[in-house]
């Protein structure tokens, strides 16, 4: 049995590590690294991304890979761990008994969000001196402290491996933020045999103390990177010769923000980045815009997508200029198995610290750990996203966020008593 105070330990000090050192997804080379190095003291099976994701599946992977190497290398990763991974993040360790029992699989994300931490004076990060060093990456979604408990976790269980029966997978997924890489580790079957799926997430606008058995309402989401290709001409002698496509993206961007709601269930859309032009007196050759689509249902999300499309397509016709889209990330809905949110609540009514426990909570967000639910529905087995309130100094993504870390031994040990409820001897 564990004692909670090393293992509280343990959690924070790996958390403020993460903190200190975020990398965007599909750039977690230093994480992949702290995370294998700890599995393999431990003796635990791992296997790196690299060795079973298939690039093709592989969505929204467009950063220096070579810079974010040498970064990584620079604060800390371990390059022979770093050889191992062939270029991709992300790893699964682990737990074979040996003894016939169920496949329980449970999933951590490890990367962070696309913004830059703020260096206020009351952010306790900063004041303790674990603030972000890395520029426009940040743990703003609690991730840092998903990866801490992910590996505590994975430790502690597997000292008590003569207590448990068949198998205890650990999957540490790249690249959550923009749903871009829980597509790619369900199309690699690192979750074809599993019986039970657990993943869950700290926050959500829930208090510390409090836990949810399973998540529903997951919104589909697509999310679209556009490019716009013009002429570029001088503004004031030949405009006629230009090809404006700065206009085309904004004139897309209004159009998008405009789309009628749909009968079919809930919709959002965001334009969250227009960059367009070269000089103030040259007709703009460029523009560049990232765009998400959101549904409620699946109808509401293929409504929106091809509504997107569809206005940008238009504009580029309206103004004569040339477009390329990608998608660069997707999520599908999911819902949490009832029978397996109760065996959760269960776990939770005895663990300290938790004061209320309920069986789903309502979410208007985006995860890709939906494939992994469905995929292991699909195959018979049960899934559920597991809700552990924790309290927030700001909301999710905001440059202030920070989270209270005494959250994460009740996560751990939330997790550590479901898995002996579904794995015990
Ligand atoms: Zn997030
Ligand atoms: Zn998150």
């Amino acid at each position: 049995m564990y004692s909670d105070e090393k293992v509280f330990n343990k959690m924070v000090e790996r958390r403020r590590d993460f903190h200190r050192y975020p990398e965007t997804g599909w750039t977690e080379f230093r994480t992949t690294s702290k995370i294998a190095e700890s599995m393999t003291d431990v003796g635990m099976d791992i296997r790196f991304a690299g060795d079973f994701v298939q690039i093709e599946h592989v969505l929204g992977r467009n950063a220096d890979i070579e810079a974010q190497v040498t970064r990584a290398v620079i604060q800390g990763a371990s390059p022979e761990m770093i050889e191992k991974m062939k270029g991709l993040t992300g790893l699964t360790a682990e737990i074979d008994t040996g003894r016939p029992g169920p496949v329980t699989a449970i999933r951590f994300d490890i990367d962070c969000v696309d913004t830059t931490e703020t260096g206020g004076s009351s952010h306790l990060p900063r004041q303790l001196g674990f603030n972000s060093v890395n520029p426009n990456c940040m743990h703003a979604c609690a991730h840092d402290g998903h990866t801490a408990i992910g590996m505590t976790l994975a430790e502690e269980l597997f000292s008590e491996k003569s207590s448990l029966k068949g198998k205890v997978r650990f999957i540490f997924q790249p690249a959550e933020e923009g749903a871009r890489g829980g597509f790619a580790f369900v199309k690699s079957g690192a979750v074809d045999d599993a019986d039970y799926f657990l993943t869950f997430h700290l926050g959500l606008g829930n208090p510390t103390g409090t836990v949810f058995g399973g998540t529903d309402g997951f919104l589909y989401s697509t999310k679209i990177d556009a490019d716009y290709r013009g002429v570029g001409a001088h503004a004031g002698a030949e405009p006629q010769k230009g090809k404006n496509a700065l206009l085309a993206a904004a004139s897309a961007a209004l159009s998008i923000h405009g789309i009628a709601p749909s009968p079919d269930g809930l919709t959002r859309t965001n334009v969250g980045v227009l960059n367009a032009g070269d000089g103030r007196n040259v007709v703009p050759p460029k523009a560049h815009m990232k765009i998400e689509t959101r549904g409620a249902t699946e109808d509401a999300a293929i409504y929106i997508y091809r509504a997107v499309m569809r206005i940008l397509h238009g504009a580029a016709e309206m103004y004569d200029v040339k477009l390329t889209t990608q998608k660069c990330g997707e999520a599908i809905s999911a819902t949490s198995d009832r029978e397996l949110a109760k065996i959760v609540m269960e776990a939770a009514s005895s663990v300290c610290g938790v004061d209320r426990t309920d069986l789903i909570q309502p979410m208007a967000g985006s995860d890709d750990a939906c494939w992994m639910m469905k995929k292991v529905q699909d195959n018979g087995g049960k899934a559920t996203y597991i809700g552990i309130g924790a309290d927030t100094k700001a909301g999710h993504h905001n440059d202030h966020f920070d989270f209270d870390e005494k959250a994460m031994l009740i996560a751990f040990e939330v997790l550590y008593k479901t898995v002996f409820m579904l794995n015990g001897k």
